[in-house]
């Protein structure tokens, strides 16, 4: 299975994309968490993305794309993914239809995470994320995102504390928000006129939306 989860910062896409990993095995590819991993280890590609990502811009083009090609690329991608930050505008969405091309593996379909913006702010100013493991919690909606560690066994005797993300903080999440309605969404008409959309809930509580989610997906 071949999907792509579109939606607003904070409307839940790694979360559920990290349900669907858990449940199918096919690998959530987050083109943010391979940014942020690319800033931590401090290499080339991260420094040049360091400044946008602080401000809640998109960064370039061609820099995501080159992690995106080189992740897709993995072994564990040739029977699926789930795409989840990417793409982002309608060049991205232009650069990904080549690369499927290229590989032959067409999407078999676009998950449009739907929740207004309100729920997105308290979301947001809420997360928490594993730092190691990549786990997401919220300090609003789930009891482990209130204690200050991670909940995930693979840890042991001694879990990592959970971080707040440098850009969930208020003033970068307007800025992100905006980024998302000026760029992002255009990418809706994009996918609904090749009748790959399919829409979810995203408003509801975290096991209804994952209902929803393998529903319309068939997962
Ligand atoms: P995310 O974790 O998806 O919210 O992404 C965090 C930040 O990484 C975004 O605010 C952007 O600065 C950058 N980013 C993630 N995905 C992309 C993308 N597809 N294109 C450009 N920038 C991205």
């Amino acid at each position: 299975m071949r999907l792509v989860l579109l939606g607003a910062p904070g409307s839940g896409k790694g979360t559920q994309a990290q349900r669907l990993r858990d449940q199918t095995g096919i690998p959530q590819i987050s083109s943010g968490d391979l940014l942020r991993d690319a800033v931590a280890r401090g290499t080339e590609l991260g420094k040049r993305a360091r400044a946008a990502m602080d401000a809640g811009e998109l960064v370039t083009d061609d820099i995501v794309l080159g992690l995106i090609r080189e992740r897709l690329g993995r072994p564990d991608a040739a029977t699926g993914f789930i795409l989840d930050g990417y793409p982002r505008n309608v060049a991205q969405a232009g650069a990904l239809d080549q690369l499927l091309a290229d590989l032959g593996q067409p999407l078999d379909a676009v998950v449009l995470m739907q929740v207004d913006e309100k729920a997105l702010v308290r979301r947001l100013t809420g997360r928490r994320t594993c730092p190691d493991c990549g786990k997401v919690f919220n300090v609003y909606s789930s009891a482990s995102g209130k204690g200050e560690r991670c909940d995930n066994p693979v840890h042991g005797a001694e879990p990592p504390l959970l971080k707040q993300r440098d850009d969930d903080k208020e003033d970068v999440i307007a800025n992100r928000l905006k980024v998302y309605n000026a760029q992002t969404a255009p990418l809706i008409e994009h996918y609904q006129g090749r009748g790959l959309l399919r829409t979810v809930n995203a408003a509801q509580p975290m096991d209804r939306v994952f209902a929803e989610f393998v529903k319309v997906t068939g997962a």
